[in-house]
């Protein structure tokens, strides 16, 4: 067993070659997502699922993990089959109420963006790609009332497995927000793992309950790419990003900013 092993968490949203400015930096282009996973392919890391990465962790065994986060029709039509070649898994993370119509939680041009349909995501589920929560409605799970966030993250659940018929374990904080009372919503909603953003590799130790990703942009190269699954932040860098994100969320909570990757989301949304 390997006490320093991690799992690199990737955090994506849009695979397009069309996008908004808003959205921009959030939409991977086909292209360059081609380049980036075929980068991973040779670096002979297990892509595994995001359900499967604490097992990973207790066992001390490496890996990188794609998750793709608001159920948009383009990550079936420009992921999923670059991940499929390439023998790659994935998890997408579905924000259910929004399936089959556009994604209206977010604003102006952003919000007609089309959303995968049911029969989307059951195929995506039987071609072995994981299916986890995104949330019902997107809500900020740290300023909603604990219960609306346990309630909606249930339905949400309930609605993900009576279409895929099969167990949905793992969550996404929408706009990776969340607080200690909303994984224990998250918790009671029948989940098993969730992540948020934190910028950081996953390791042993970590909270199931907030697992840290790392945000892929629009113009993280495959070399970038690689140098990110590769990164062993020391006990300073750690730090550093925990200190980031405790400050952040203090700041939303007490005055309504939010991390960097949050906060370009506050307009844009994640
Ligand atoms: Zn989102």
């Amino acid at each position: 067993m390997d006490d320093r092993a991690t799992v690199a968490v990737l955090c994506y949203h849009s695979v397009a070659a069309k996008t908004t400015p808003t959205f921009a930096a959030l939409t991977v282009d086909p292209t360059l997502f081609a380049e980036q996973m075929a980068a991973l392919r040779e670096c002979k890391l297990d892509a595994i699922r995001f359900g499967e990465v604490p097992a990973a962790l207790s066992q001390g065994r490496s890996a990188v993990a794609i998750t793709i986060d608001d159920g948009l029709a383009d990550a079936a039509d420009n992921a999923c089959p670059v991940l499929a070649q390439l023998g790659m898994n994935a998890t997408l993370f579905v924000p259910s109420g929004y399936v089959g119509g556009c994604s209206e939680w977010l604003r102006g041009a952003d919000a007609h963006r089309p959303m995968l349909s049911w029969n989307a995501v059951e195929s995506l589920a039987h071609a072995g790609f994981e299916i986890g929560s995104h949330g019902h409605m997107h809500l900020a799970a740290d300023v909603n009332p604990p219960e609306l966030v346990e309630l909606d993250a249930r339905a949400s659940r309930y609605e993900l497995e009576d279409h895929i018929g099969r167990a949905v374990t793992s969550f996404a904080y929408p706009f990776g927000y969340h607080s200690a009372a909303a994984q224990r919503s998250v918790r009671a909603a029948g989940y098993r793992q969730a992540c948020a953003v934190g910028e950081l590799p996953a390791r042993m130790g970590d909270n199931r309950w907030a697992l840290p990703r790392l945000q892929v942009d629009n113009d993280t190269t495959p070399e970038a790419l690689v140098a990110m699954i590769q990164w062993r932040p020391g006990p300073p860098a750690r730090a550093w990003a925990r200190s980031k994100q405790g400050v952040w969320r203090l700041g939303r909570r007490s005055v309504g900013w939010g991390p960097a990757e949050a906060g370009r989301l506050e307009g844009a949304p994640q």
